[in-house]
């Protein structure tokens, strides 16, 4: 039996390499940044230019924030063995929640150990038996947990499906719904497509629901002030509750949150599980955080803002050029669409040899047949990084072209 068990784990191994889906975890020997130290497989280590974090306003790796999150440790320990409720809230931890309250426009915020902790933990406790969720098709896998474990009835809407999503309201009413709650990303992680918030809200009001965002890719750097999604598409004060992490654009450490009117917050306290069982919060963790929130509210955050965008088009425009299939739009998040998932892994490693790092996504990432090498711009980056990484991509793909002639798909 229990060998049956181990045959059974290494089949599906063997499975998932077949098909190319293998995902390696190649290490990083440096702080985060638009240059890394890569090491490869046979132990070398490469410089490389980064264009696969979530490093938005470059962050990261920012002395300041690091520091910040030293300073916090010295100050407040390394952490406080204890969930909040017990003896583990410390002042660091109401700072940051004020200030992220604060910063986002909300009554009050709840700290959790990640966003993919707030989205399973937001749900169950607000919502019940004769509640309806109506959740967008693309949302993030910890949004499709976090609405598995709650008793109220689930719809789901074609990703960015307006119509759908009207049907699914009515039906909803229709059926007699206490609570409607319409769940969306702000941003759709793999293609970068944004919310269309405007038409979400004004659904929302004709038919009285209340509308959830999880901010995550936009949180710190899109929209006025970087305030997010709803900042980016004019209906800021109409997201009801807001999740989002402190481990992308906010100085990259981790941790999440969700952001809604103070009673909202506080039966989240009393009825959260992830919050009431599991550990408070590092010192260190806030200190970042909350440095990194400073640095995206003031005149600095506004440059890198500036600066992050200005990439983006200028690397959109230099792989356009190059003839690269990208998914269209205006987020830093510029996928080059691959179709399969060798070519995706191979045109990744080709390129990583090259001093570009990049990672290749495919199924179950992202549907089968639409596997793609996801790019990510940095305010940290410079022109120069963009135009050397671009000639790199050329590069690449003309030499995973060339092998594939000389080597036939297939025949390998
Ligand atoms: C990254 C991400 C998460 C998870 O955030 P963590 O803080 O790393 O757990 C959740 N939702 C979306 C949309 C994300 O992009």
């Amino acid at each position: 039996m229990r060998n049956d068990f181990y045959t059974r784990i290494a089949g599906e191994l063997a499975d998932i390499d077949a098909q190319g889906l293998t995902k390696p975890e190649r290490v990083i020997s440096s702080r985060q940044g638009p240059v890394v130290q890569v090491r490869l497989a046979d132990g070398r280590t490469v410089e490389a230019l980064n264009f696969c974090a979530n490093n938005y306003l470059g962050l990261a790796g920012d002395p300041r924030v690091a520091e910040a999150a030293a300073q916090a440790a010295r100050d407040a320990g390394a952490g406080m063995a204890s969930v909040r409720f017990i003896c583990g809230t410390q002042a660091i931890h109401k700072e940051l929640e004020a200030a992220t309250a604060d910063y986002l426009g909300y009554e009050d915020a709840i700290l959790f150990a990640a966003a993919f902790d707030a989205n399973g933990g937001v749900f169950e406790p607000l919502l019940g038996e004769g509640d309806a969720i109506i959740s967008d098709s693309l949302n993030h896998a910890s949004i499709i947990d976090g609405v598995r474990l709650c008793k109220a009835e689930r719809r789901r809407f074609p990703n960015g499906d307006m119509a759908a999503l009207e049907d699914e309201l009515k039906a909803a009413r229709a059926g007699g719904a206490r609570t409607i709650v319409i769940a969306t990303d702000g941003v759709f992680s793999m293609d970068g497509h944004i919310a269309k918030l405007g038409e979400i809200t004004a659904l929302a009001d004709r038919y009285d629901a209340l509308v959830l965002v999880d901010d995550c890719h936009a949180t710190g750097f899109l929209g006025d002030g970087g305030r997010g999604s709803a900042a980016y598409r004019k209906v800021e004060g109409r997201i009801d509750i807001l999740t989002g992490t402190y481990g992308k654009a906010l100085g990259g450490a981790m941790g999440g949150f969700v952001a809604a009117k103070k009673p909202v917050v506080e039966l989240l306290r009393q009825r959260a599980r992830p919050y009431l069982f599991s550990n408070a919060l590092a010192p260190a963790v806030c200190g970042a955080a909350l440095a990194a929130i400073d640095i995206a509210r003031g005149l600095e955050g506004e440059d890198l803002r500036g600066h992050l965008k200005t990439n983006a088009i200028r690397w959109r425009g230099a792989l356009e050029d190059a003839g690269f299939d990208l998914v269209p739009g205006e987020h830093p998040i510029v996928p080059v669409m691959l179709g399969e998932a060798r070519l995706a892994q191979d045109l990744a490693a080709e390129l990583l040899s090259r001093g570009v790092f990049v990672t290749g996504f495919s199924f179950p990432v992202v549907p089968r047949g639409q596997a793609r090498i996801r790019t990510q711009l940095s305010a940290a980056h410079t022109s120069e990084h963009l135009d050397l990484a671009a000639k790199a991509f050329v590069e690449a793909r003309d030499a995973v072209v060339e092998r594939s002639k000389s080597q036939p798909v297939g025949v390998a």
